[in-house]
């Protein structure tokens, strides 16, 4: 009886022991996989657009995932003209989806995920030429607030404007999204103690870039942030066109910047640091990247950063 005794305690030390390994370790696993799991999960998705998304889109991953607070998987569409029936991203999995497309339609089953993945909270952010897409597609426009191209017009919703310091719908007649001849051009901020511009200059120079002016749409549940000015010198409309925005829909956030034309434009510093923030506040409604970067363009001077090969790339010859 007594021998049964002492195996039975030896029985249950053991077990006890086995639990307090096993439960250490999973504490432990847990601690390893934090990190990596309190990192924002980013959709990146292209394959179709009239930009060289072939050569923006590793710039916008390497800037986000090289910040440390992101992960970027990219999604491709087939090339334009091929099946699409098959694309179908899940985008549920992700914390926020980074468009860099602008092509087909995408299958209606597609269509449908998206809108209730923003419904329920999903962030977007809509890069350029982004907003050229979908241009039938209800939610989609509501979503971006904006958009150019693709047969808007009135029908689309106004163009906003900036009048006597406020913003403006204009219902008059005209043509969704024009541009002039491209150059570097200062972004201006409305709204400074928003998370995304919280403690930048109010004014600072984009690179060389196109400014998209004329854009129209709903602009229902929309912020403008930050506006430029396209100049009439430069091929413009002579209005403070919208550059940085922000859109609610569903219980989704929408960041939106028509900037980002072309690699050149997306090596501006002051983008980059846009993005960031504006990607983190889609995803999360808040912004960790309090600090700013040392290298933020200044009122009058362009600030330039190779996120790829981690250096200021070398000043290319100047376009006139
Ligand atoms: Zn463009």
């Amino acid at each position: 009886m007594k021998n049964l005794f002492q195996f039975s305690r030896l029985i249950m030390g053991i077990v006890f022991a086995a639990l307090l390994f096993s439960g250490f370790s999973a504490i432990a696993t847990e601690k390893k996989g934090s990190k990596e799991s309190k990192k924002i999960k980013v959709l990146l998705v292209d394959g179709q657009n009239n930009h060289n998304w072939a050569k923006t889109s590793p710039i916008m991953k390497a800037t986000l995932e090289k910040s440390g607070r992101f992960t970027v998987d990219v999604a491709t569409a087939p090339p334009r003209g091929k099946d699409m029936s098959k694309f179908r991203p899940k985008f549920k999995n992700y914390d926020v989806v980074l468009s860099n497309y602008n092509g087909q339609d995408w299958p209606e089953a597609t269509q449908k995920d998206f809108e209730e993945y923003v419904k329920a909270g999903g962030g977007v952010s809509i890069i350029h030429a982004a907003n050229n897409s979908f241009p039938k597609w209800k939610a989609f426009n509501e979503m971006i607030g904006l958009g150019g191209w693709g047969g808007r017009n009135e029908k689309s919703g106004p163009y906003i404007r900036l009048r006597d310091g406020k913003f403006v719908e204009d219902h008059s007649k005209g043509r969704g999204g024009s541009h002039g001849r491209q150059h570097p051009f200062s972004v201006t901020h409305h709204v400074p103690d928003h998370p995304i511009l919280k403690g930048l200059p109010k004014k600072w120079l984009h690179a060389r870039d196109e400014l998209y002016d004329r854009l129209r749409g709903p602009a229902k549940n929309m912020k403008v942030l930050a506006t430029s000015f396209a100049a009439k010198s430069h091929g413009g409309t002579d209005e403070h066109e919208p550059i940085i925005m922000t859109i609610s829909y569903g219980k989704g956030r929408i960041f939106h910047t028509p900037m980002g034309h072309s690699p050149h434009s997306m090596l501006c510093t002051g983008f980059q640091f846009i993005l960031l923030r504006g990607t983190e506040w889609a995803a999360k409604g808040k912004v960790t990247f309090k600090k700013i970067p040392k290298n933020f363009p200044t009122e009058d001077k362009v600030s330039l950063f190779d996120p790829i090969k981690g250096e200021v790339p070398a000043e290319k010859k100047k376009k006139k």
